[in-house]
């Protein structure tokens, strides 16, 4: 017995001994245990963002992004927000103006990773802002680092003037980065090479019909004839153009793609940016313009916030408005349209028309507010827009019932409209893989997880809840037009293939609202014009903030020409006033 209490005492000894090891070895493991690399996911705008974060004895010290799906715009994002969670030691940091959904997608991501390391990080305390801000001066300043914004800094700073631009943003481009289409010009040289008969004045007369007859003759005019030139000078620049093809509301082809296919907006962002480089212009990102300063009726400058509320001024000899639209204020649309009530949109978020108030004290005159253009085909609460060429491609429309009710081809806003006429205001686009094929486009959506993919036409029915029977028939209805080459229901001209190469595809969309066609009302110039018809002294606007060129209904490929012809008139105009 005692042998037995003797041994039972040694075991114990032994299991306290061995106890205590593990507990050493756990506590020597606690150094490491606050080291290592671990992965997060989150969703951003267009998809999964997968990241690596990087802890070592509880510091964070690298974030890699090893997925995403983000616009090419948003890259300051990627580059930004990871130094400002290592920075605070946290992935609790502010979300970067203007890339709300990116920033959220980036610090969720980071912050799935911490979570699954079990580390408990300690946050550092960074300084907030410590920039040191002056009052300054410039020839020119330039509210908006869009396409006009930009096209007009370096078309003053080409011909000698200092030029000072701000961008509410924390990165260049707003709207202009979306522009997926290509730019109308008549009379150009790749027309000719493909022996396409055009002119300005043809140009004109289709734009003026799309328009709905609105549009404001003098600035229509302006641009037409001053397309092709506008064209030749992104060239000069090293933009490529040159593939030349049919857009809606065109009698001839004329909007002028990249040769690529990639979009336009991408491609132009890059070669200004480029030249905002080459030329030293100096852009201010993360700056807001908050007023515009006056002398009498003469603008003077402007006054403008940073991102940390600090604020200064910027006296200029001329002040150039090129602030966008205000497609993402609802406030602002629904005043001037109240039945875009709870319209989603597929502007930027800093599309809020900033610039209206700031104009109201030289009682500048406003032109076709209530034009507001809605866009047929966008998802649902995500707001990413399906591009026309999806129909254009061969993609039918089908509602809730699995039928077929429009020509998928009308304008803008005949589709859109009869899609609200629809069950819950929705309609799906459904299309085949030799779509797929015919559009590199559709390639980013189905990384986004935007399309419900089946192999069958049936078994995209029963996924997306249209009775797979139904769809099938309006299918194979629809196949049958595009063999005989008569649409009998909706007249459709243009049935780019048969649908009937599987995988199919299907995505729920809406309309939403996508270009303000009023605003600011400028005169050939683009001096902006008060309520008594005077120029106002020093104040010039362009591209879509401005109101007239487009009439009640902007045509695809105009936005395009518009920031660029009239964002170089603002240019130059600025430069002969302070001359
Ligand atoms: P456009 O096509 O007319 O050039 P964009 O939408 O492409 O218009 O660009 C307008 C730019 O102006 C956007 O980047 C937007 O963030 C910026 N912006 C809007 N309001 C302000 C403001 N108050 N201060 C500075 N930048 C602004």
């Amino acid at each position: 017995m005692r042998k037995f209490k003797r041994t039972i005492a040694v075991c114990l000894c032994l299991v306290m001994v061995l106890l205590t090891v593990a507990c050493q070895s756990k506590t020597k493991t606690v150094s490491s245990s606050n080291t290592g690399i671990f992965t997060g996911e989150a969703e951003g705008k267009s998809g999964a963002i997968k990241v690596e974060v990087t802890i070592d004895n509880a510091v964070i010290k690298g974030i890699k992004v090893i997925e995403n799906h983000e616009s090419d715009f948003t890259k300051n994002v990627f580059e930004q927000l990871p130094k400002d969670m290592v920075a605070a030691n946290t992935s609790d940091v502010d979300v970067l103006a203007g890339a709300t959904l990116t920033s959220n997608g980036i610090i969720k991501a980071v912050k799935d990773a911490i979570t699954k390391s079990g580390i408990a990080l300690t946050i550092k305390k960074t300084t907030q802002d410590n920039t040191k801000v002056a009052n300054t001066s410039a020839d020119i300043v330039i509210i908006g680092t869009g396409g006009a914004g930009l096209t007009a800094a370096i078309e003053a700073t080409m011909e000698g003037s200092k030029v000072i631009v701000v961008e509410k943003n924390s990165f260049m481009g707003g709207n202009t980065n979306y522009a997926t289409g290509g730019m109308n010009a008549a009379g150009t040289k790749y027309q000719a090479v493909k022996g396409i008969v055009d002119s300005p004045e043809l140009f004109y007369k289709d734009t003026m019909i799309g328009g709905h007859n609105l549009n404001n003759p003098a600035l229509l005019k302006t641009l037409t004839e001053e397309s092709a030139g506008a064209l030749y000078w992104l060239e000069s620049l090293g933009a490529d153009l040159s593939k030349v093809s049919r857009s809606g509301g065109q009698s001839a082809d004329r909007i002028h793609t990249t040769k690529d296919g990639a979009a336009v907006g991408t491609h132009l962002m890059k070669i200004f940016s480029e030249n905002v480089k080459k030329l030293k212009i100096d852009v201010r990102l993360n700056t807001k313009a908050v007023e515009i300063l006056s002398e009498g009726n003469k603008a003077t400058g402007i006054k403008v916030e940073t991102s940390g509320g600090k604020q200064y001024e910027i006296k200029a000899k001329a002040v150039i408005v090129a602030s966008g639209g205000f497609g993402a204020n609802q406030e602002m649309v629904t005043k001037y349209k109240p039945d875009l009530k709870g319209f989603g949109t597929t502007n930027q978020p800093g599309a809020t028309g900033d610039a209206f108030p700031m104009i109201e004290k030289f009682n500048a005159a406003l032109v076709d507010m209530k034009q507001i253009q809605t866009h047929p085909t966008v998802v649902p609460v995500k707001n990413e827009l399906i591009t026309e060429g999806v129909r254009g491609e061969g993609a039918i429309l089908v509602n809730r019932a699995g039928k077929r009710f429009i020509n998928e081809l009308e304008t803008r806003d005949t589709v859109s409209k009869a899609i609200l006429k629809q069950e819950g205001g929705k309609a799906f686009l459904v299309f085949d893989s030799g779509v797929v094929d015919r559009l590199a486009a559709i390639k980013k959506y189905k990384e986004a997880g935007l399309l419900t993919e089946a192999a069958t036409v049936a078994q995209l029915g029963a996924k997306i809840k249209i009775s797979p029977d139904v769809l099938v028939a309006t299918m194979n209805k629809y196949n049958g037009y595009f063999k005989t080459k008569v649409d009998k229901e909706f007249s459709r001209r243009v049935m780019a293939g048969e649908l009937s190469k599987g995988p199919f595809y299907a995505v729920e969309i809406s309309p939403a609202i996508h270009h303000t066609m009023g605003g600011i009302k400028i005169n050939t110039k683009a001096e902006v014009i008060n309520n008594q018809n005077k120029v106002i002294e020093g104040l010039f606007a362009a591209g879509e903030v401005t109101g007239g060129i487009h009439g009640g209904n902007r045509i695809g490929g105009n936005a395009v020409a518009d920031i660029v012809i009239y964002g170089r008139i603002a240019g130059k105009s600025a430069v002969s006033f302070i001359k």
